[in-house]
C-alpha cells in the first residue's frame, strides 16, 4: 500500500500549487468595476444583471452627459459605451475620456462596418462590439480587456462594506479608512483577490511572505484576529474573514 503523505509535504504540495491560482486571469478581472452607458433603459439592465452575476460591480449611465459625471465620480475599471446616446453622442464621451484617462473602452452600436468601428478605434476604444451581440460575448471581450489593460489597472475590490484599493493600498469600511499594518493589507488583498476559496495556514504565509520575515503559520492567526477587529461589524461572528475549521481561512464575498 502506497504511503500517504505527511501533513508537511501536503502543505508544500498546496504551496507549489498557489502560483497557478495565482495567475488565474479570470480571477485577476472578475471584481472590476464597469460603467454600462446605454440609453435603452431595458438593455442597461439586462447587461447590468449580467454582468453583477458574472461577479463585476456595475453603474449605469443612461446618456452621455450621465457619463461622464459617473465616470469621474467612481473611476471604474472599464466602460461598456453605446455610441447613439442623447445629451452627448458616444464618441465625444470617449474622446473626452480619453484625454484624462486610459480607461479601458468597450464601444456598443448598431452601426454596422468598418468606418465606424475604425473610428471608434482611433478615438481610443480598446474594443468594439456590434449589436445584437450575446451577454455571453460582452463578458468574454471584458474580460481580454481587462486582461490586456492587466498590470496597468489594478482593480479595487468591493466586498460589501469593504473598498480595498490595491493600487493605493488602502482599506475603506463604509467608506470610512482602516489603517492597517503591510502584513495585514497583503493577506487581506490575497484572500479577497480569490473570493470564496479556502486557504490553509501555509498558503496564506506563504502568500504574504514579502510582507513578513514570520516563518510561523500561527503568526496567520494574529493577524486575522487584528484584521477582523479592523474590518469586521462583529469580530466574533467575522462577514468577511471565515475560519474553515480544521483548514483555514476564506475571504466571503457575499455577491459571489
Ligand atoms: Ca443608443
Amino acid at each position: 500500500m502506497r504511503s500517504h503523505p505527511s501533513l508537511g509535504a501536503l502543505g508544500s504540495l498546496l504551496c507549489r500549487r498557489l502560483p497557478d491560482l495565482l495567475a488565474s486571469e479570470y480571477n485577476n478581472t472578475v471584481h472590476a468595476s464597469i460603467l454600462v452607458v446605454e440609453d435603452e433603459e431595458k438593455l442597461a439592465q439586462a447587461i447590468a444583471l449580467y454582468l453583477r452575476n458574472a461577479g463585476f460591480s456595475v453603474e449605469i449611465a443612461l446618456d452621455g452627459q450621465a457619463a461622464l459625471e459617473a465616470f469621474a465620480r467612481h473611476q471604474p475599471d472599464l466602460i461598456v459605451l453605446d455610441l447613439m446616446l442623447p445629451k452627448i453622442d458616444g464618441w465625444t464621451v470617449c474622446h473626452k475620456i480619453r484625454q484624462s484617462s486610459d480607461v479601458p473602452i468597450i464601444m456598443l452600436t448598431a452601426r454596422v462596418g468598418e468606418p465606424a468601428r475604425v473610428q471608434g478605434l482611433e478615438l481610443g476604444a480598446d474594443d468594439y462590439l456590434e449589436k445584437p451581440f450575446s451577454l455571453r460575448e460582452l463578458v468574454a471581450r471584458i474580460h481580454a480587456v481587462l486582461r490586456r489593460a492587466g498590470k496597468k489597472h489594478q482593480p479595487v475590490i468591493h466586498a460589501g462594506d469593504l473598498r480595498i484599493d490595491l493600487e493605493q493600498h488602502e482599506v475603506f469600511v463604509r467608506e470610512k479608512k482602516v489603517e492597517l499594518t503591510a502584513s495585514e493589507f497583503a493577506l487581506l488583498a490575497f484572500m479577497a483577490q480569490h473570493p470564496n476559496r479556502v486557504f490553509t495556514r501555509i498558503q496564506l504565509l506563504d502568500a504574504i511572505r514579502g510582507s513578513t520575515c514570520e516563518t510561523s503559520e500561527r503568526v496567520i492567526d494574529s493577524h486575522i484576529k487584528n484584521l477582523r477587529k479592523k474590518i469586521e461589524r462583529n469580530p466574533q461572528e467575522p462577514e468577511y474573514i471565515q475560519t474553515v475549521y480544521g483548514i483555514g481561512y476564506r475571504f466571503r464575498d457575499a455577491k459571489l
